[in-house]
């Protein structure tokens, strides 16, 4: 049974008694608690949980409502860190309608946080409310009626703790926010929302029920604790399980979103997109350099949690990270004149210009192969060109989705104009539903196909990366036919094979055909499989259960209909989604190893007698991403080359993406494009100006 989880934020004063609170007894073996820090910055923790208590502790840095720097009894320093951590959470409760229990500076933080002001120092009034020395005061409270507060403490009046020097603005209360109750000095001791219509359970109190006096028969404790378990018992959080897949253990359980987390992120864009437009291309920039800055900052963090949840050998998970980098860079060097409005005509009576406007909120849903590449072919552009996203990063890199995120937002994204979605594929066919104002989409044809067709009718763009079944092609020509192989096989099985443009299929001409199959299948033999952590492993895990499965039965396929197995064609029987790196020759095209993309580190040599053959069999496919040739000879490449009908096309390489050349797919490999000027142009809709007088 999965635990409910109640989220604690980390104080570094008192902590321990927010946590003891919760007795055994309270817990059962249904409920556990989990340490939210701002220390840690355990950010993807209060994703899988399912109710918050934010907690006491130093006043909320002033600058977050506008206060004023110097004020009696203010503290040696603030926790800016802290403030933004809370911040998250309950940001992250409003959207998911997950209970929130604010207590004391909690109960501050929500009123800054809905836009209200705070008294900085209740002066004379201390004598009632600020602890002496490490004891708590007491003082009456009344409990105003027909509030969540009195409905819960069944209480008109009571005795409470008190340990504050600040207090609630009652007259600059934050919005859609009611005092529930007054001590008799007339500060605010409790808050909730005004309009509850859907706004899941709030409660703020000023005093500590935590260590109250007899909390244990008290009901301003006793009855706030039992709501509250009775609230998180309640949430209905359906959850997704991040399973390691180099060793099967689910490494967390995370809320996946849902209808109404969705129709709200979506608000939260509506709103933030025009604002998010309305600063200059520069200030936008300024936000991904500093995105970009702290990929390199948090490498090895990101890189650890990206090989955890997809299996990726860990120094591939840094290669992608730099390689992303260097796309962000080509973004941020090249999208202002890209973006920059173009003078057409500038003489005559009638001017003209071209001004590159926004798409608005589109949605980017995405693959997990390269989580970082991919995305940031989209994201990152979006965002330049003034254009909100409502990110789906895949449910087998979700934690990767949520570290991109928080990295945005730590760059100066607003959180109204980065949204993620997290869940599987039905979350992203939420995002069908929305009026947004473009699509693009990356992974398989089957449900960028579904896609197209779900969205066609509101006529916005509809960008497609799909699958591929690419070709490579070696001459009888070749320089080194050991080298042409070396790198045939790192086409083959890099990122364990899962990568869009990996090569799928070989084609070798019949002069070197013996020399190329026995170069190729000892290097294949010698490599390394195996954690992906360690340092020296060349293939890990694939990314997905379902994956092995799928492989062995195109390998069997192709050796019922004749292939013979070279090496490999065995799952490995250890814990984790291994398969063995697999060669098969003598394939024809009737194999499904030849036809259907793979997606792992399986390929098929097949020999061809002449250019004309190999031709013939490269172009015999649904898909069009990429095909590679390796040959002495240009002009003989290029004559090829010229007829191969694939979005990208190789000479004596192969698996490549360059952030200057545009990226698509034709037939089943997409439609559109990311990457170059004209990835940059993608995001942006031209406005025509025709200006007379
Ligand atoms: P997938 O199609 O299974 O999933 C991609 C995304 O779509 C995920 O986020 C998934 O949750 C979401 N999704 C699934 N069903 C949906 C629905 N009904 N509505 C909306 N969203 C839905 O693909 P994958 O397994 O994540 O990725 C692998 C595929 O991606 C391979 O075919 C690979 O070749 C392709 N790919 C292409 C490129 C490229 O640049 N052309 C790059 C990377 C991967």
């Amino acid at each position: 049974m999965i635990k409910k989880k109640i989220g604690i934020s980390f104080t570094t004063t008192n902590f321990q008694y927010y946590w003891n609170w919760f007795t055994e007894n309270d817990l059962q073996n249904d409920v556990e608690l989990v340490e939210l820090s701002f220390v840690k910055n355990n950010v993807a923790d209060v994703f899988t949980c399912d109710s918050f208590i934010l907690t006491g502790g130093v006043d909320v840095d002033p600058s977050l409502y506008n206060g004023n720097k110097i004020y009696n009894n203010q503290p040696s320093s603030y926790q800016i860190e802290r403030d933004n951590f809370e911040k998250i959470i309950f940001e992250y409760a409003q959207t998911r309608s997950l209970p929130v229990l604010a207590i004391c500076r909690g109960m501050q933080l929500v009123n800054v946080l809905h836009g209200g002001k705070l008294i900085q120092d209740l002066d004379e009034l201390n004598i009632t409310h600020r602890k002496d020395g490490d004891i708590d005061k007491q003082h009456e409270v009344n409990i105003e009626q027909k509030t969540l507060l009195s409905q819960i403490t069944k209480s008109q009046k009571g005795n409470i703790n008190s340990a504050h020097h600040q207090a609630i603005n009652k007259n600059n209360l934050g919005e859609n926010l009611l005092i529930n109750a007054f001590a008799k000095d007339g500060t605010a001791e409790g808050m909730e929302f005004k309009n509850k219509t859907n706004k899941a359970f709030m409660l703020c109190v000023q005093w500590h029920p935590e260590r109250i006096i007899n909390k244990e028969e008290n009901v301003f404790s006793i009855n706030i604790k039992k709501r509250f378990l009775e609230e998180t018992r309640n949430s209905t959080m359906k959850k997704l399980s991040i399973i390691n897949p180099a060793t099967e253990e689910i490494i967390t359980e995370i809320n996946e979103d849902n209808e109404e987390s969705i129709n709200k992120k979506f608000f939260l864009l509506k709103e933030g997109q025009p604002v998010w437009a309305s600063i200059s291309v520069d200030e936008r920039i300024a936000c991904i350099a500093k995105f970009h800055a702290l990929l390199d900052e948090n490498k090895d963090e990101l890189a650890n949690t990206l090989t955890s949840e997809t299996g990726k050998p860990l120094q591939q998970s840094h290669n992608e990270l730099n390689g992303a980098r260097n796309r962000i860079k080509f973004f941020i060097d090249n999208s202002a004149k890209h973006l920059a409005e173009e003078l057409i005509t500038t003489e005559g009576s009638t001017k003209e210009k071209i001004v590159y406007e926004p798409l608005g909120i589109i949605a980017n849903i995405s693959a997990w192969n390269y989580p970082y590449l991919v995305g940031v072919n989209v994201f990152i552009p979006a965002l330049i060109g003034g254009n909100a996203v409502f990110y789906k990063p895949s449910e087998y890199s979700t934690l990767t989705g949520i570290n991109i995120q928080q990295l945005l937002y730590k760059s100066g994204v607003p959180e109204n104009a980065f949204q993620i979605a997290v869940g599987r594929g039905t979350v992203g066919d939420l995002l069908l539903q929305l009026p947004l104002d473009g699509y693009f989409f990356t992974g398989s044809y089957k449900t960028g196909k579904y896609i197209a067709e779900r969205v066609a009718t509101k006529l916005v763009p509809c960008q497609l990366e799909l699958g591929g079944k690419d070709p490579l092609y070696v001459m009888d020509d070749v320089a080194d036919i050991s080298k042409t192989a070396e790198a045939a096989l790192e086409g083959v099985v890099y990122n364990n094979g899962q990568s869009c443009c990996a090569v799928e299929r070989i084609y070798v001409h019949e002069k070197i055909y013996d020399q190329f199959v026995d170069s190729y299948t000892s290097q294949i033999k010698k490599m390394k499989i195996g954690s992906p952590v360690d340092a020296s492993t060349e293939i890990g895990p694939l990314s997905r259960k379902e994956q092995v499965d799928f492989l062995l039965s195109q390998i069997n396929d192709a050796v019922e209909k004749g292939a013979t197995l070279l090496a490999g064609g065995k799952s490995i029987s250890s814990k984790g989604y291994f398969i063995e790196p697999t060669v098969l020759t003598n394939v024809n095209h009737e194999m499904k190893i030849m036809k259907d993309e793979s997606f792992g580190p399986v390929v098929g040599i097949q020999k061809v007698k002449d250019d004309d053959e190999a031709l013939l069999l490269m172009q015999d496919t649904e898909y069009g991403l990429t095909a590679a040739i390796y040959s002495k000879n240009y002009e003989r490449a290029e004559a090829m080359m010229k007829k191969i009908n694939t979005g990208t096309v190789y000479w004596n390489c192969c698996d490549r993406v360059s952030a200057t050349l545009p990226w698509s797919g034709r037939k089943h490999s997409g439609l559109g494009t990311t990457l170059s000027f004209q990835g940059i142009r993608a995001f942006v809709q031209p406005k025509a100006y025709h200006i007379r007088g």
